[in-house]
């Protein structure tokens, strides 16, 4: 007997009948003798409407608000499920992230989980319950509801088994498994069998949706076993994510570039012409942390006269208030020459832990980007990534390119 939590995406809980395919699937799982946990997210679409019905009555709608309204679409979904496992004979509870305890700080749209109380979830698995919680949400000290940001029910699901030892946690999504890139951009894009954590991580964190970024996180740290997995089919292994000890043994034949990611959620925030003195990122950059704006990649061009451009990216939904607190608390003390935000741009990542080994890779990656004509605009690299900015409207085109150009598609 194994314990499972089961996450389920939008796609995967969109009406009725994928519903009871979800709870047939579950049910399927009991009947082994194992102990489900299913975590499901709103109806796809669900979120997204809420979000403009918000904005409809607030341009930028208050973040507390927001959360009340955003997570009502995982209530729904699992009060449904519930109810679709009952008429299979299972027996089942659902739990909002309140109703389970799922502790979190309070930056509303964006919570980060610090605690989950796990002992009435044990008590009904251990009574023969599947117990169906709500991706996505959580509680603040205060009893605030608060949701995880975009994608979180991926994180739900990861850190329920992290608090509860899970043996697995299954993600079943879309696709069959984590791709060497978007399927929808690439359609030659070729499941990968497993993928180190690591790699994984850099191909959430550089915006790859199958996964988000903290739900990664979590598996690290906890060493959760995860695997990515379609929720259409009834065959089929998906993706494991390993960690890198695990599958060392097959270094000599792993490929120096896993995947390609890409990201149009970013904003690029330009200031020019700023006092080339120390302490200027500081005061740039301290104000933006300070208003909970995440910074993403930071260029410092260096000096000639002087002065010197500072360039960074934030979240496209968060330039406006970028440039906000640049012009009303920072202008004062730094005098740049402009300050402006562009948000056409996109950032596409290529991804490998076999870049530690190999030279060259930035050089061919920047060769391939030229031979198309696209310009870069800036560069980020890690050691097992490297990342470019371009215009927006060449994105799908450097994507498909890259992935040719490092020879990713199927055998
Ligand atoms: P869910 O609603 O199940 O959480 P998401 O839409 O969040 O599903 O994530 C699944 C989608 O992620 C896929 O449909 C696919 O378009 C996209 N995706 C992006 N990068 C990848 C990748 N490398 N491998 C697989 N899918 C990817
Ligand atoms: N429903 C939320 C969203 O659309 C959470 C999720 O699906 O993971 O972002
Ligand atoms: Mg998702």
């Amino acid at each position: 007997m194994a314990l499972i939590v089961q996450k389920y995406g939008g796609t995967s809980v969109a009406n009725p009948e994928r519903i009871r395919n979800v709870a047939r699937r579950v049910a399927r799982y009991k009947a082994m003798g194992h102990q489900i946990v299913v975590v499901v997210s709103a109806m796809s679409g669900e979120t997204n409407k809420l979000i403009a019905l918000a904005k409809e009555v607030m341009a930028e709608p208050d973040p507390r608000e927001l959360d009340v309204m955003i997570s009502t679409g995982e209530q729904v979904t699992i009060g449904m499920t519930a109810l679709a496992l009952m008429e299979l004979g299972i027996k089942a509870k659902s739990y909002t992230g309140t109703q389970v305890k799922i502790l979190t700080d309070d930056s509303h749209t964006k919570a980060r989980i610090l605690d989950i109380d796990e002992y009435n979830l044990k008590q009904d698995l251990n009574d023969g319950y599947v117990c169906v919680v709500a991706g996505f949400q959580g509680v603040d000290e205060f009893g605030n509801i608060t949701t995880l940001g975009r994608g979180g029910s991926d994180t739900t699901g990861v850190a329920l088994a992290a608090a509860l030892k899970a043996d697995e946690c299954q993600i079943y999504t879309d696709v069959d498994g984590v791709y060497t890139t978007d399927p929808r951009v690439v359609p030659e894009a070729r499941r990968l069998d497993k993928i180190t954590f690591e790699e994984m991580l850099e191909l959430a964190s550089q915006g790859s949706k199958v996964l988000q970024i903290r739900s990664v996180e979590f598996a690290g740290k906890y060493k959760v076993k995860l695997r990515v997995l379609s929720s259409f089919e009834d065959e089929g292994d998906g993706t494991l994510i390993t960690f890198e000890e695990d599958s060392k043994e097959n270094d000599m034949e792993d490929p120096i570039i896993s995947g390609i990611a890409f990201n149009r959620d970013e904003a690029k925030i330009i200031v020019l012409g700023v006092p080339d003195k120390p302490g200027i990122a500081y005061q740039i950059l301290g104000p933006i942390a300070d208003a909970n704006i995440d910074v993403d990649m930071i260029i410092q061009n260096t000096g000639a006269d002087g002065t010197t451009d500072f360039t960074f990216t934030v979240h496209k939904n968060e330039m406006g208030k970028a440039l906000a607190v640049l012009r009303e608390k920072v202008q004062g003390h730094i005098n740049a020459r402009e300050i402006s935000g562009d948000d056409k741009i996109a950032k596409v990542s290529v991804v490998g832990i076999g870049m530690r080994s190999h030279v060259g890779i930035a050089s061919q990656m920047f060769r391939t980007l030229a031979e198309e004509g696209i310009n870069i605009q800036m560069i980020s690299t890690s050691e097992i990534k490297i990342a470019v900015v371009i215009d927006e409207k060449y994105m799908e085109l450097a994507v498909r390119v890259l992935h040719k150009a490092f020879e990713l598609e199927e055998a």
